[in-house]
């Protein structure tokens, strides 16, 4: 890093961990550039997100401007397989989604530093420089490289090449589904409400969330649902082979699920979840699937490189905490680097030090708590 001249980042995924690093290193007077492999905008992307603090911190200090970011609840309901509510209890929280979150930090960036359809083949770094190569022949350099390229990053796999997310032995099936789609017996149940259906092995969950539009008013807000199946590994392979014949390592997008399974899943569902559930299976028109992982990386810095969000650990999804965890990463980072008074190295330990303590703290209690919740013994 030259003395005077400004710094850059290069950013490697441009979702939500890789696009609020960018917004909080601008914020903090750096030059940003990301590069994210799909050619696509990616905001027709992902289900819902619980809208934790750690978020709103973030975008407080990048200075984003932003509405209504999500759909309020108040109560948490558990419904046993009839349909009866089991259990209420006061426990309010904001649910937010994917793309709403994406769109509202993808209009806080300027086009122009953000690259898609470049996709990284490999990073080398010399002492103060970090050089980034990508699959068609670009290459580009500079004073920090930010790996935000996810559970399967490219980034880790070459500085940890023996380190891969585990499968953790069940799948989330999700779906989005219209507001006025669901049966009005149906919506007068789950409005308003964080809903619940625990079984021997398997746990459903439901919650509104806003529109594709981002529209948080009644009417024009989406069903999100989540169920929670066990899947034994060998079949997984199968589960995850798309309606072309394309294997896929770890989920399938909305989209992609070959009709038969969405057929058996709607079966399943009429076997096994209470009716409103029932109705929301039925109602999704692309469901879509993700493998449950383990993954915690036992270091996040690499000299002039830096692995952050789910590139660096990936949380059970009951923690909730996935995306509140890549943004309390990269706003501590955009701090640790706004201080100068110590040599860079120094100061990025030191934001290591303290991530990786967090991360496996979010890691372990979402172990624990996803095989409590899914009936799973591993031994000790
Ligand atoms: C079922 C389920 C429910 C969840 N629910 C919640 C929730 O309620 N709350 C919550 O906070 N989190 C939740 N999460 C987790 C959350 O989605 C992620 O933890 C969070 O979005 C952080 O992701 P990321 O940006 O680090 O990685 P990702 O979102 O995986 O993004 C990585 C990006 O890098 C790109 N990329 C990959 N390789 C390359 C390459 N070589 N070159 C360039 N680009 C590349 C990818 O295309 C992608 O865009 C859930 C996850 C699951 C599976």
């Amino acid at each position: 890093m030259n003395p005077g001249s400004t710094p850059r980042a290069l950013i490697i995924g441009g979702s939500i961990g890789g696009l609020l690093s960018a917004i909080l290193l601008r914020a903090i007077g750096w030059r940003v550039d990301v590069f994210e492999r799909s050619p696509h905008a990616l905001d027709s992307r992902g289900g819902g997100i619980v809208l934790q603090a750690d978020v709103l911190h973030a975008f407080r200090f990048a200075g984003i401007r932003h509405g209504t970011l999500g759909v309020a609840s108040g109560d948490r309901i558990f419904l046993d397989q009839a349909g009866d509510v089991l259990q209420r209890t006061w426990q309010p929280q904001t649910q937010t989604s994917w793309n709403m979150l994406y769109q509202t930090m993808r209009r806080a960036l300027p086009d122009d530093c953000v690259h898609p359809g470049a996709a990284l083949a490999r990073v080398e770094q010399a002492a103060d420089q970090v050089r980034a190569h990508f699959a068609n022949g670009r290459s580009e350099a500079g004073d920090l490289l930010v790996g935000a390229d996810g559970a399967r990053s490219t980034v880790r796999a070459q500085l940890l090449p023996d380190l891969a997310p585990a499968y953790a032995g069940y799948v989330a099936w999700r779906g989005l589904v219209p507001e006025p789609d669901l049966d009005p017996a149906s919506r007068a149940l789950l409005a308003g409400v964080f809903a619940f259906q625990q079984g021997d092995d398997h746990m459903l969950l439901e919650y509104l969330v806003p529109g594709e539009d981002g529209a948080t008013q009644a009417g024009r807000r989406r069903w999100n649902w989540v169920w929670y199946r066990k899947v034994d590994a060998a079949l997984l392979p199968a589960l995850l082979t798309d309606r072309d014949g394309h294997p896929h390592a770890f989920s399938l997008p909305p989209g992609a699920l070959p009709e038969a399974r969405a057929r058996a899943l709607r079966a399943d569902a009429d076997a096994h979840l209470a009716p409103p559930f029932r109705a929301l299976v039925h109602g999704t028109t692309e469901p879509f699937i993700q493998a449950i992982l383990d993954l915690a990386a036992p270091r996040m810095v690499f000299g002039r490189i830096v692995l952050l969000g789910d590139a660096a650990s990936v949380p059970r999804p009951h923690t909730a905490g996935g995306t509140a965890k890549a943004a309390a990463n990269a706003l501590a980072l955009a701090q640790a680097l706004q201080r100068t008074e110590a040599p860079i190295e120094r100061r990025l330990q030191a934001w290591e030090a303290e991530q990786l303590r967090a991360g496996r703290a979010m890691t372990d209690r979402g172990r624990a708590m996803g095989d409590r919740i899914m009936g799973i013994d591993r031994p000790a």
